[in-house]
């Protein structure tokens, strides 16, 4: 994506925009000029925490005599705008003025919004075709200054009847929330993450949080984050308190709910776990996988679900002997299975013939049956008890 003016009310990116030359110029090294220039840039956006190496100010925000051949740059004999060392930002985008903004340009802005689209490139496919359009800048202003404003008065109007509600049905210390987090961009370098909060009993979402990944240690910390600051304002704000929370497996979130949540119970997302091949397989215990057993995957996972759905008790020693089963019913043993809680397979005899061929033992698979020889991978699973990762369907909130 572009680089732009990270100045509220700004938003230029390189090249002649709106009339004007705009050149960009990146943070400065120095640390206390840093701070001046995020100081500056707080002044114009509250939400501001600190410039980063790829943050960007354009040249609009400084006077001609700040730069080095400014003349030259404006006239076209220089190609790039140099600082002079040390400068700091002064000048601030002018407030808009009262003119309200054409509708139909508000209602083009606020479709790319809504829609996710990129504004650079909608935009662009409008100029391509010759169709008059507002610029990005504009764009950015309307975001900034009418849509973003609107969302967050939608979403508080919403929010607050809904946690009220619960609050006035006694529902706290009841809660069934799933949590779980999302990145802007996949993997770790996402610049931010967000957290959303569901309530299972009324499918409502109550709380989302964005974590900015410069506020925490890496990107990866994000999820952590949002999810403490999402009890902590169910919590602080309206006195909520969670009796179930729904997670993914991160290590560190089973961790911290662990030592500060001590009254929530923790489960973990059957959805999650269903989508993980490796996990599904080291649940069952093989060790050695070819690939006849890519062909059981559906079924594998069809019967992870039938478990969790078939206890409605939710005694986790009977879901678990159910979940154990599956390693003897794909190698055609459907009886005899070694196990008191659930020592056959529920389903009827089966008679016909099956495309997917049953897995030997001898060949194929090995099932492990003595939990002493775990690797450390399986270890991080076995402290995933089976009792504690099943909640009837869970499907991940966003
Ligand atoms: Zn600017
Ligand atoms: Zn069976």
């Amino acid at each position: 994506m572009p680089s732009r003016c990270v100045v509220g009310g700004c938003g230029f990116g390189y090249g002649p925009s709106a009339g004007q030359k705009v050149a960009l110029h990146t943070w400065p090294k120095d640390r206390k000029l840093r701070k001046k220039w995020d100081k500056f840039v707080k002044e114009t956006r509250k939400d501001w925490i600190a410039g980063s190496d790829k943050s960007v100010l354009c040249n609009l925000h400084f006077t001609s005599e700040d730069f080095l051949g400014y003349l030259q740059w404006s006239m076209g004999f220089k190609r790039k705008l140099a600082l002079k060392p040390g400068t700091i930002p002064t000048i601030k985008p002018a407030k808009s003025s009262n003119r309200p903004s054409p509708f139909l340009n508000l209602l083009l802005s606020a479709a790319i919004l809504f829609t996710g689209n990129l504004p650079t490139q909608s935009l662009r496919i409008l100029s391509c075709m010759n169709v008059a359009t507002i610029n990005t800048a504009n764009f950015f202003r309307h975001q900034q200054q009418y849509l973003q404003p609107k969302v967050e008065k939608l979403w508080k109007d919403d929010q607050v009847p809904i946690l009220h509600s619960l609050k006035a049905s006694g529902a706290d210390g009841k809660l069934i929330c799933a949590g779980d987090g999302r990145s802007d961009s996949p993997g770790h370098c996402a610049k931010y993450g967000s957290y959303t909060m569901l309530e299972q009993t009324v499918n409502k979402v109550l709380d989302i949080q964005v974590v900015q990944s410069k506020e925490v240690k890496n990107a990866s910390w994000c999820e952590l984050e949002g999810l403490k600051r999402s009890v902590s304002f169910l919590r602080d704000a309206y006195n909520l308190r969670i009796a179930v929370l729904i997670t993914d497996r991160h290590m560190q979130i089973v961790k911290w709910v662990r030592e500060n949540l001590p009254h929530t119970i923790r489960r973990f997302d059957i959805w999650h776990i269903a989508k993980c091949r490796k996990s599904l397989y080291t649940h069952i215990q093989i060790l050695l996988i070819h690939e006849a057993v890519g062909k059981w995957r559906k079924s594998i996972v069809n019967h992870l679900y039938w478990c969790a759905a078939s206890t409605p008790s939710g005694d986790g020693d009977e879901i678990s002997a159910k979940w154990e089963s599956v390693a003897f019913h794909v190698q055609n043993q459907h009886t005899d299975l070694n196990n008191a809680r659930f020592p056959a397979c529920a389903h009827p005899p089966l008679v016909e013939q099956r495309p997917k061929e049953w897995l030997t033992p001898r060949k194929y698979i090995c099932i492990k049956t003595s939990p002493n020889h775990e690797t450390c991978h399986l270890e991080a699973l076995y402290k995933v008890k089976i009792s504690q990762i099943i909640q009837i369907g869970q499907k991940c909130p966003i």
